[in-house]
């Protein structure tokens, strides 16, 4: 599928100067061995066993850890169970389904944005054909064997291993892109690059973050797979929407109804899910395309993170189920809708400009020209903030988590009779109890990580941004102030920031301000102009010269220089008239600590 690249520009793949984000080799690791135990924690610790939280950990006192294995519903083989060949097996048929889907379904041939080695990659999209393919035949079998369809039983039965066979996955796929990434060449016929973040030399930290751009492989019969593309809205989005949907008939199964929060959040997130597969090419223009590499941090985001993580509120609904109301569905269906709007116009609005700038529904719109020859606006949705996109859809995970209430319950034994509780089919009762609150750790835990990683990736974009636009783009925050939020993150400039916080490139910048700008600039104005200037330095010498070269210590490379010094020679112990000397001296290196004052002349 990869065309010939346009004109062939040599890559080199050896190391380049460490830029680490998410902390470094120590973050990477963290997050790549800390984030599945989490997901493991959330899912042990609010469970449909004993509550959420289990009893015994809102007693930290009296907690042993023979009760917290029962409670937790801790598997009898031990480790070993969280993992089983059966589910592993289900799972990689899942992919295969989507795999198969991809190849016969038919799709439309999208080019993406000019690759840095000139070249446009070709990408099939039939995502939105694929997902509503499966869906029905999800629907097809709930229709006939309603909340008992067999996949459904099986996924909630077995939630745990097909956690761990997707982060088994993950970490293989990381794995075999990482080592996969080392047989790109210089001008590579099938247009293989690296990512400009990946290639830091440190194994660990590149196989986090992703060393190959646009990783590739061709299956027999299925063709060629664009792996971050394929599974950035593949296996894991439609696996959240097959999730939620899971825990709607275990909802069912449990309690013989569905409650109006679970099918809110179910059909909401589906939308957002569907949606974005409308869109699908969209993506081809968004940051973890054209800049990110393929490495753990997006297999792990996109097969594991995105359906397990944003199913917490389905899972904790479906054995709390909360009844919203008319009034409660239409106070979140407002937010929602609030939060869509702001979201989706602004995202298509720069969509529709970069596409066609003359587009009336844009034709109106200001914007900036840049050296880099692309358009920024500067009014509009993107005259608000310069990432309201974001903020649309930080709002958008209020109403996902706002349906679980003050979440928290403790489920006790059949027939205790307890005031206020939920009966499930099988008698236990289902209470809010002590635990009552405790829960939002789990279910609000969305929003919070959402914030934090759209606040990242706004600081991120910026950095790129900056680097791509210099000048255009401390212009365009000059008209455009705010980061995220209107009125709440206001800009600092380079100047008011502290040093330590500042990055690499941001230090680069304020020294080539420093330079412009600052004292040094006469020595700046004197190289660039080959002008002459009078340098007073110590020893009461003085230097007329051409400043070939210097540095921010004032060391100084000077050509054509005349010293000049003044002598009063001693007679008979008698001082006699000073005489002016000098002599010329071709070139000279001039320690910038002997200097006293520089002129320009
Ligand atoms: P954006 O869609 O905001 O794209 C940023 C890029 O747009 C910049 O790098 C720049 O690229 C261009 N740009 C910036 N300012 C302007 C302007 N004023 N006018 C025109 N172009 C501009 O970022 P993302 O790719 O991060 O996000 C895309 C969507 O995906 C967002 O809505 C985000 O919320 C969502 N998202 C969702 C996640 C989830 O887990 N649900 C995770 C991450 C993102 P250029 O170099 O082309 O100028």
């Amino acid at each position: 599928m990869a065309p010939k690249a346009k004109k062939q520009v040599a890559q080199r793949p050896q190391p380049q100067k460490r830029h680490y984000e998410f902390g470094g080799p120590l973050g990477a690791a963290g997050i790549s061995f800390g984030l599945p135990i989490l997901l493991y924690t959330f899912t042990f610790l609010c469970n449909d066993v004993s509550g959420c939280p289990s009893p015994s950990v809102l007693r930290p006192k009296s907690l042993d850890l023979e009760t917290l294995k029962v409670e937790v519903g801790w598997p009898e083989d031990g480790i070993w169970g969280l993992a089983s060949w059966e589910a592993t097996g289900y799972t990689l048929g899942y992919y295969l389904l989507s795999a198969l889907l991809y190849r016969i379904l038919p799709g439309k041939e999208v080019e993406g944005t000019v690759l840095a080695n000139g070249g446009r990659l070709k990408y099939k999209f039939n995502g939105l054909a694929s997902a509503l393919f499966t869906l029905a035949i999800l629907a097809a079998g709930t229709a006939s064997q309603g909340a008992n369809f067999p996949v459904w039983t099986y996924i909630a039965d077995n939630y745990i291993q097909i956690l761990t066979a997707n982060i088994l996955i993950a970490y293989s796929l990381a794995t075999f892109v990482y080592v996969r990434s080392f047989s790109v060449k210089p001008g590579d016929k099938e247009l293989r690059l690296l990512a400009e973040g990946g290639k830091t030399g440190n194994m660990l930290y590149d196989w986090y973050i992703g060393r190959e751009l646009n990783p590739r492989v061709t299956l027999p019969f299925i063709g060629e797979i664009d792996i971050k593309e394929w599974m950035e809205v593949r296996p894991g989005l439609l696996g959240w929407v097959i999730l939620n949907f899971t825990f709607v008939a275990k909802q069912y199964r449990q309690f013989g109804y569905v409650s109006d929060s679970i099918l809110f959040t179910s059909i909401v997130q589906g939308a957002y899910v569907i949606d974005c597969l409308v869109v699908e090419p969209y993506i081809l223009t968004t940051m973890d395309i054209t800049s990110d590499g393929f490495g753990f941090m997006l297999s792990f985001g996109d097969l594991v993170w995105v359906p397990f993580l944003y199913t917490q509120q389905t899972r904790y609904l479906s054995t709390h189920p909360k009844d919203l109301g008319t009034l409660g569905l239409v106070g979140v269906g407002s937010i929602l809708l609030a939060a869509y709007t702001i979201f989706r116009l602004s995202n298509a609005q720069k969509n529709a400009f970069r596409t066609n700038p003359n587009d009336p529904s844009v034709a109106h719109l200001k914007y900036i020209e840049t050296k880099a020859g692309t358009r920024l606006l500067v009014s509009g949705w993107w005259g608000i903030a310069r990432h309201i996109n974001y903020l649309g859809d930080w709002l958008q995970a209020w109403p996902y988590s706002l349906p679980t209430g003050l979440a928290g319950y403790q489920i006790l034994a059949a027939g205790t009779k307890a005031e206020g509780a939920l009966t499930m089919v099988d008698g236990r009762e289902v209470i809010a109890g002590d635990a009552q609150g405790w829960g939002m750790v789990f279910t609000y835990f969305y929003i919070l990580y959402f914030g934090v990683l759209l606040v990242h990736r706004d600081g991120r974009d910026d950095e790129k941004c900056a680097k791509k636009y210099g000048e255009d783009w401390e212009k365009y925050k000059k008209i455009v102030k705010w980061k995220i939020i209107p009125y709440l993150t206001p800009r600092r400039t380079l100047l008011q920031k502290p040093r330590n916080e500042c990055t690499e490139y941001e230090i680069a910048q304020l020294e080539n301000w420093e330079m412009s700008n600052g004292p040094l600039s006469i020595l700046q104005t004197a190289v660039r102009g080959h002008s002459q200037v009078l340098i007073s330095i110590r020893s009461n010498r003085k230097l007329l010269a051409r400043v070939k070269a210097f540095d921010r210590h004032c060391n100084m490379i000077l050509e054509n220089v005349k010293e000049m010094w003044t002598e009063t020679p001693v007679t008979n112990g008698k001082k006699g008239r000073p005489v002016n000397k000098d002599r010329f001296i071709s070139k000279m290196f001039l320690r910038g600590d002997s200097v006293i004052i520089v002129l320009l002349s």
